[in-house]
């Protein structure tokens, strides 16, 4: 049976609100029940802090949501186990449970320090992003993208220990410079976990085709996004969508700044339902990113980061994971083989992370 790897989601953000992963929550696009009814036989929780926040912060923030990974999992045996190896995932498919990995989106947790990146590996962690929309002490980033021109002295080193740990290096986010720099210098194929192709969608976090090229020719790993503005230019094109957009984003920031609020929790799950009246990409678009994605770099190289969890509004259609079957129904219907679907399902996430882990 085929089963679904998201190579990205940012529900450790939704645990750390406080929302219980064992319940299927109308807003939650990620939980428990939700992957199960999904078919889904593991997701890569990413472990998110922002560039704004200080590095004690940030470190403390990440073990904190840490925690609340394993907390969760602990909790519902009967649903989910941890996973840090392909063969977990097997092990745990076999027992009937989902898998949960963890990723690191945004490396300033580790704070140029090499003893607390090996830290983080060792409670689990299997990728880390390197930057999010700001540089950082590791590289630049795609949103800025002027502090080292690419890697810093620092991140360089970093590299070299992921790479001697096995740990996957995580480029979605990065500037150019920084891309290229990890393609050349990295010992190990890298990862995509969550972009989309620049050439079907404009902007500066897409990867170009040379990116997806050369992500191929590292025997590397793209998952796709199912952010909206990652995948269509016409998203938020519109000046009422856009309006409504700003105000969704400022409703979610008060409910994250006191998620026990009451009043706030109804204020953003009201404004959750507005915002679905905004014109969004669906499943069509997506697999349009797929299909270029695989002319560029091949079917051993796709895969999907769906973003859940981290994007404001989820593609039409595609509300949530436990709709990700439409996704593959779509490419069927496009002519894909089932052996092809399974790949860019799950099977090449798991075989670049044994690629890597080697
Ligand atoms: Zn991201």
């Amino acid at each position: 049976m085929m089963h679904f790897f998201d190579s990205h989601v940012d529900t450790p953000s939704q645990l750390i609100r406080l929302r219980d992963p064992g319940i299927d929550n109308r807003y939650g696009h990620v939980d428990f029940p939700k992957l199960r009814r999904g078919g889904v036989g593991g997701s890569f929780f990413a472990l998110y802090t922002p560039t704004e926040m200080a590095p004690d912060a940030a470190t403390r923030y990440a073990l904190e949501m840490l925690s609340a990974v394993y907390d969760s999992v602990e909790k519902y045996p009967e649903q989910v186990a941890m996973a840090f190896t392909p063969e977990d995932a097997l092990r745990n498919m076999r027992n009937g449970l989902v898998s949960i990995f963890m990723g690191m989106e945004n490396g300033s947790p580790f704070q140029e320090s090499i003893p607390l990146l090996r830290t983080f590996h060792r409670m689990g962690v299997r990728y880390v992003t390197l930057t999010h929309n700001g540089d950082n002490a590791l590289a630049d980033s795609a949103a800025e993208g002027t502090h080292w021109h690419g890697l810093s002295p620092f991140g360089k080193k970093a590299l070299a220990e992921m790479n001697a740990l096995g740990m996957m290096v995580d480029l979605s986010h990065a500037s150019d410079e920084t891309f290229w720099d990890c393609i050349r210098l990295s010992r190990a194929p890298v990862i995509a976990s969550h972009s989309c192709c620049r050439a079907l969608c404009c902007h500066r976090r897409n990867l170009t085709d040379d990116m997806l090229k050369a992500l191929a020719d590292k025997d590397g790993y793209v998952g796709i996004n199912f952010y909206p503005a990652f995948l269509s230019e016409r998203f938020l094109s519109d000046p009422a969508d856009a309006a409504l957009f700003d105000v969704g984003e400022q409703v979610e920031s008060e409910f994250i700044a006191d998620p026990s609020d009451p009043v706030r929790v109804q204020a953003w799950n009201g404004m959750q339902d507005r915002l679905t009246t905004i014109w969004r990409p669906g499943v069509k678009e997506i697999v349009d990113h797929i299909d270029h994605a695989v002319e560029l770099a091949g079917i051993e190289h796709v895969g999907i980061g769906s973003d859940f969890d981290g994007i404001l509004v989820p593609p039409a259609g595609l509300e949530n994971v436990s709709l990700i079957g439409k996704v593959f129904d779509e490419m069927r219907q496009r002519g894909y083989p089932e052996s092809a679907i399974s790949k860019v399902a799950g099977e090449n996430l798991m075989a670049v992370m044994r690629r890597i882990q080697e």
